[in-house]
């Protein structure tokens, strides 16, 4: 018997069964290059491939979260567009540019600090993948192929086709070694309700195919061959957790009050249409950040007013409550690709989210009458990133104000009673909240760069990813300085950094008095059930010890397991 620790479960449950090893193999291209006068009919052999693969993604797509994202790659016309360039331009094969143009997509955004956005790769990689095996002929098996009887699917990688495919009945986990919590296996697997983990690094060198292993995601560790004993307590806890995942989801349509009457909002945090689908089914509350970078990141150019308009309304059409639109933020670790920002020492210190839309008015402009106009349609509400002066919210509600001259000079509608509002996630912000709070109409504290300011460290960096702690005093005591600015002047204080959706963290955060969480939707059951089992005065309490602790692993322990 063997036991391995592993990461933090992306979708809890415990599987005991035989593990399958799946290994992906990479269909590599040719490199030969193609006579010039082949080029065109390269490129006819591209689109029919492509046409091909966009026909089967919609066969499986239609509801799906993964495959309507998927429609977006296939439909892109970026990949199209780069491939086509580099048949025709420089004669390279049909598989060559495909592999060519998907690495170099894929580059760009693995790149990135930011787990949700690195995870969009996988989709590309999946969509390129579909597309290669038209070409080349070859079927796609996929990691469902082999597996007729009930397994613990063991992979290096799964990309999100492989786990739609896969039939429930028979496959009773997922370990993966790569991939992140943020990513469509680990969405799929939380709607699947299958046990799963993902980022395990080294599991597939770990685990020997054919050999019984139990998979526990819910405490976050792998046994190989089991003795009876150790089988039949796993078989128990198994049947425990079962049972209270089936109280929780009773809870689904209720919202997260405390047994003594206090509520706290429960919302989404998403970057595009099918996340704010797939969460609208959580029993969200709203969209408490909808980080509009994605939508940039996606085209070869700044979109339009009218493109991102379609976006906005879709969106705002599709989420039960309200979404907060938080505008352009990039620089720093996440760069758009046809916009470098070189030549700085210090990117995170740099031209950045606000900064860089304060320079390029017109650029800010187009993105916040897109907003406004989109605002027709239902509650949709603006939030503006890394504001760290007042200087600064007051020049972005001033161009705030000067769409919305323009907007009605033009005749087009918007909501008169909008609410605009900023992130804390800067220490100015915090240190000088009440002069932002008589500013402005929410605050939405982003813990993942409160963090990184208020600490010194970057979030980005493993060397000193243990020294980011966000139950750090400085940063729990930011967190209540903020709260205890908005109560003053009236407005509601949320939070929408990665602490949000941290469960143990839950009852604290209720105790520090926030308004709203906002999280990935598939943490809000989670909280939901613990929020509901606590009173307000015993949060309270918690919060009141926390804030006093000296060091972060102190207010951890007392969270303990999450009971106050
Ligand atoms: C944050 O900083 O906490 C936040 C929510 O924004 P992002 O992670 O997109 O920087
Ligand atoms: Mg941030």
């Amino acid at each position: 018997m063997q036991r391995i620790s592993i990461r933090k479960p992306a979708s809890k449950g415990i599987a005991i069964g035989e593990a399958y090893l799946y290994r992906r193999k990479k269909l590599e291209a040719d490199r030969a290059l193609i006579s010039p006068k082949a080029a065109s009919r390269e490129l006819g052999r591209f689109q029919d491939a492509l046409a091909s693969a966009r026909r089967r993604i919609a066969e499986l797509g239609s509801g799906s979260e993964i495959f309507e994202a998927h429609l977006e790659i296939a439909d892109d016309p970026y990949i199209l567009e780069t491939v086509a360039a580099k048949i025709t331009g420089e004669f390279k094969n049909a598989e060559l540019a495909l592999e060519e143009t998907a690495d170099e997509i894929m580059a760009r955004f693995s790149a990135i600090d930011d787990e949700y956005l690195r995870e969009r790769a996988a989709d590309v990689a999946d969509v390129c993948g579909r597309v290669m095996r038209r070409l080349k002929g070859v079927p796609g098996a996929g990691a469902a192929g082999g597996i007729d009887r009930p397994v613990v699917l063991v992979a290096d990688l799964l990309t999100p086709s492989d786990a739609a495919g896969l039939d429930r009945s028979l496959v009773l986990g997922i370990i993966t070694a790569e991939g992140g919590n943020s990513g469509h296996v680990a969405i799929l697997a939380r709607g699947l309700g299958l046990p799963a983990v993902v980022g395990a690094s080294g599991i597939t060198d770990m685990v020997p195919h054919g050999s019984e292993i139990i998979l526990d995601a819910v405490d976050g560790e792998v046994i190989v061959d089991p003795d009876d004993a150790t089988r039949e307590e796993y078989s128990a806890k198994a049947r425990d957790y079962r049972e209270r995942r089936r109280a929780m989801e009773g809870q689904s349509g209720l919202p997260a009050v405390t047994a003594d009457g206090r509520r706290v909002l429960l919302c989404a945090n998403v970057g595009s249409l099918a996340d704010v689908r797939g969460a609208a089914a959580c029993g969200i509350d709203g969209v408490g950040l909808f980080r509009t970078e994605f939508l940039y990141m996606e085209r070869d150019a700044f979109p339009g007013e009218e493109d991102q308009f379609a976006a906005y309304k879709a969106a705002v059409q599709a989420a039960p409550g309200f979404v907060a639109f938080r505008t352009l933020d990039v620089g720093g670790d996440k760069e758009l690709p046809y916009f470098p920002v070189e030549g700085e020492d210090n990117p995170a210190l740099g031209w950045r989210g606000i900064r860089m839309c304060l320079d390029m008015t017109e650029a800010f402009k187009t993105q916040l009458r897109a907003l406004l106009r989109a605002s027709a349609f239902g509650d949709a509400r603006i939030m503006f990133p890394m504001i760290s002066s007042v200087d600064e919210l007051d020049r972005a509600l001033g161009i705030l104000a000067a769409c919305r001259r323009e907007l009605e000079a033009r005749g087009s509608a918007f909501r008169p009673d909008l609410k605009a509002g900023m992130m804390v996630e800067t220490p100015a912000a915090v240190m000088c909240a009440d002069e932002f709070a008589a500013r402005c109409d929410f605050f939405s504290i982003g813990t993942n760069d409160l963090t990184q300011y208020v600490l010194a460290v970057d979030r980005g960096n493993r060397r000193v990813a243990g020294s980011f702690d966000p139950l750090h005093p400085a940063v729990l005591r930011s967190v209540a300085k903020a709260v205890e600015a908005g109560r003053a002047a009236g407005i509601p204080v949320a939070m929408c950094g990665e602490l949000a959706g941290n469960e143990s963290a839950a009852p604290l955060l209720l105790g520090l008095g926030l308004d709203e969480l906002s999280m990935t939707a598939a943490q809000i059951p989670d909280v939901r059930s613990i929020l509901r089992a606590r009173s307000y005065s015993g949060c309270r309490e918690l919060a009141g010890r926390a804030l006093s602790a000296a060091t972060a692993a102190e207010a951890a322990a007392l969270l303990g397991d999450g009971q106050p």
